[in-house]
């Protein structure tokens, strides 16, 4: 199917007919914003997640916020937190007038060290906002049993983890009794809705308030039959973005079945090359728990002459397209200049500097992985020290 030499990209989206024909009878509906379509997404979420309580949001970094708020995280409050994610994970915190404190990870898992955790809570700690790098899971009993001890929410960046789990239970299912999960459903997760996002709240009370921080503070009761009461903004899904949503969660385990595939042949092939003992890092093979949102893996720097950029300049020379995910937060300017340094967390750091993602995405090939692999052995075998 694929041409030899077609560009690789390092994910793609699936989108199928079905999908195309389902947005197109939304368009033509008469009711194109938020409504039904968001209702019967959020009931199919809440499903797939056990029963869970799932309100919908524009985007996973406003699904953050409004976590956030919901947990009342405000100025003076610290969040404990992960230097190597998306920045959106830390700028939420930011935003709400909260302070970020970046604790350094576990080099094997790359997430966040909850050893290293459990040293930085102090007086003004309120939350843990750990993040699943790849969509692997820090370990969950330790996780709620830290918050527990301490009085901490948890409020789970899992952007990349939906389908994930952790000793058979899927995140965003048994959560912890102050936990909140927000889930992103942008262009290059494992389910799309193109932008979009999902928070799961854990009462009645706090599902509420998600609704009336998401529309303005909005609320149909009282004086004239609305009623504001808290600032809310403008975070809502739209029913276009939801039926993809439908469309997608309807695929999403075979998704995941091709995606953990790929995952076993990427470790086939590279132990068999061997590139493993020499020139790169494997990810952790933990097939019980991951949905193998990524397979990244870290550049052995000092045995090669040169840097990840230029491997990746002479791979996309061959065809193959990859990722950086990602450098350091504590490294941007935003941050240094509010007094963060990367080598506050000299592992994050490292890793942020030499983690590449190779291609992974449901309709890749086996062919396509071996290309990708066969150019990757080339290029580092060029600049090997
Ligand atoms: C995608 C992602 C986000 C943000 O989601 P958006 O939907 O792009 O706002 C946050 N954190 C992590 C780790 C992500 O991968």
């Amino acid at each position: 199917m694929s041409s030899p030499n077609a560009f690789i990209p390092f994910t793609k989206p699936t989108i199928d007919e079905a999908t195309i024909s389902a947005v197109a009878d939304v368009l033509r509906s008469g009711w194109i914003t938020s409504g039904p379509k968001v209702l019967e997404f959020e009931k199919a979420l809440s499903d797939y997640l056990g029963g869970s309580i799932v309100r919908c949001f524009a985007n996973g970094t406003a699904t953050m916020k409004i976590a956030l708020q919901v947990a009342g995280i405000g100025p003076g409050d610290e969040v404990i937190t992960t230097p190597l994610s998306w920045v959106a994970t830390s700028n939420v915190i930011l935003t709400l007038g909260a302070k970020p404190v970046f604790v350094d990870i576990d080099p094997f898992t790359r997430n966040l060290d909850l050893n290293q955790v459990a040293l930085a809570i102090n007086s003004r700690t309120r939350a843990i906002m750990p993040v699943y790098l790849a969509g692997l899971p820090v370990d969950l009993n330790h996780l709620y049993s830290l918050a527990k001890q301490h009085q901490l929410r948890v409020i789970e960046d899992a952007a990349q983890a939906l389908g994930s789990s952790w000793g058979g239970i899927r995140v965003g299912h048994q959560q912890g009794p102050h936990d909140l999960v927000s889930f992103s459903f942008q262009a290059n997760k494992n389910l799309t809705t193109i932008e979009g996002g999902c928070l799961v709240l854990n009462n009645q009370t706090e599902a509420t308030l998600a609704e009336k921080l998401r529309l303005q503070g909005v609320t149909r009761q009282g004086f004239d039959g609305m009623e504001v009461d808290v600032l809310g903004g403008k975070d809502n899904l739209t029913d276009v973005n939801a039926v993809i949503g439908l469309q997608q969660l309807k695929q999403l385990t075979h998704f995941q079945e091709r995606r953990t595939e790929l995952a076993r042949h990427y470790f086939e092939v590279l132990r068999a090359k061997k590139l493993d003992e020499a020139l790169l890092q494997l990810p952790p093979d933990d097939f019980s728990n991951s949905n193998w949102h990524m397979f990244q893996v870290v550049l052995n720097l000092n045995r090669l002459d040169t840097d990840r950029n230029q491997i990746m300049g002479e791979l996309k020379e061959l065809g193959i397209g990859t990722g950086v995910h990602y450098p350091v937060i504590n490294q941007f300017k935003l941050y240094r200049d509010l007094g963060f340094k990367p080598e506050d967390t000299p592992i994050a750091q490292g890793i942020g500097r030499s983690i590449l993602t190779l291609p992974l995405y449901p309709t890749m090939t086996n062919d396509d992985l071996e290309r990708v692999v066969n150019s990757l052995e080339k290029v580092l075998k060029r600049h090997q020290a």
